[in-house]
């Protein structure tokens, strides 16, 4: 759907790190999904406004992904550009003496732990294991363990899909489970630019070994030999995704490549060559299922896109 002129000036926006026509399977940790019209990846925020502005004015639609975690790009594809934070959004400085960590919203959750552990900073230990970016991250309010990541947020920039640049902090958003979301903006046409969270201050060994028994805990959990997007169905208030699919008696079952893992039943697996339809197909079985026997509705915790 882009026009040969938009290919020429989508590269000459985004020089080199752009593709088009790309199968979006291995940008995504379900290790499966349509194709997009374009891939694009910005190094800098002017890099990115410009995009932005492009592609308002062509009216391209587009979306920003992170790591692929929690994303399944439908079997007819994404008829737009994904853009992926590069270059200076991977980049991180901790303010240990403040106790301030700045991430930008390409940098990898695993890195920003890290970073916390060296400058013993507190407070994020339970990302440990927990696959994907600090744009991701922030976007779905990641959590684990009763934490999540809007506890230690204090400050965002983010840019929106005019181009322009906006900074924010606390009390100018609200984060609720697996949500977050801010009074007049669409978080779908908004990109996460980059993070600051305040912590607490320890030692790099407290941290490491806080870190270590989140990790530690999540593998006895969770299933983790075979392509997932984590956890794919939000938790109804009061009760567990996982104990309504397994009282369903939907463990082991397959559509396809796709299967409700053995081992966890909230988790879809990619057991082997399953398509985006595959994953679908599963998904509304599930829900079918688990509606007339329970009543309940599951809501997609995975963003279909
Ligand atoms: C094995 C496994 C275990 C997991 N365990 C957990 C867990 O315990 N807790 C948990 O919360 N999640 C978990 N997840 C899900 C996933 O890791 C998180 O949701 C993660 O935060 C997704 O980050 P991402 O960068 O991959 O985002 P993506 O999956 O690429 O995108 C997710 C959403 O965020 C949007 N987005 C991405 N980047 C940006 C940005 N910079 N600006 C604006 N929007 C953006 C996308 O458009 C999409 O809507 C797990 C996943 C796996 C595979």
């Amino acid at each position: 759907m882009l026009t040969k002129e938009q290919q020429r000036e989508l590269a000459d926006l985004c020089g080199p790190n752009v593709a088009f026509d790309v199968s979006m399977a291995r940008f995504c940790t379900l290790r499966a999904g349509g194709r997009a019209t374009a891939l694009a990846g910005v190094q800098d925020l002017q890099q990115l406004s410009a995009l932005l502005d492009y592609c308002r004015l062509e009216s391209l639609p587009w979306r920003c992904i992170g790591r692929g975690a929690n994303i399944l790009v439908r079997e007819e594809g994404f008829a737009g550009i994904l853009i992926r934070l590069r270059g200076e959004f991977t980049a991180i400085t901790a303010e240990a003496s403040a106790g301030i960590v700045i991430a930008g919203g390409g940098c990898l959750l695993a890195e920003l732990l890290a970073h916390c552990r060296h400058a013993g900073l507190s407070g994020l230990e339970f990302l440990a294991g927990i696959p994907g970016s600090v744009g991701g991250a922030v976007g779905m309010n990641a959590g684990a363990f009763g934490h999540c990541l809007t506890e230690s947020l204090q400050r965002l920039t983010v840019v929106i899909d005019d181009g322009s640049v906006r900074t924010m902090t606390q009390g100018e958003w609200t984060g609720d489970y697996r949500s977050f979301t801010v009074d007049g903006l669409d978080m779908e046409k908004t990109v996460i630019a980059q993070a600051e969270f305040r912590l607490v201050w320890s030692t790099p060994e407290q941290v490491g070994a806080r870190a270590k028994e989140f990790l530690k805990l999540r593998r006895t959990k969770q299933p983790s030999s075979m392509p997932s997007a984590g956890s794919f169905f939000k938790n109804p208030v009061g009760d567990f995704a996982g104990r309504l699919i397994e009282d369903a008696g939907l463990k082991g079952e397959r559509i396809g490549g796709a299967m409700v893992s053995p081992e966890h039943a909230n988790f879809i697996v990619n057991a082997g060559d399953a398509t985006a339809t595959d994953i679908v197909r599963l998904m509304r079985l599930v829900q079918g299922k688990v509606r007339s026997t329970t009543g309940i509705f599951l809501e997609p915790e995975v963003h279909i896109i």
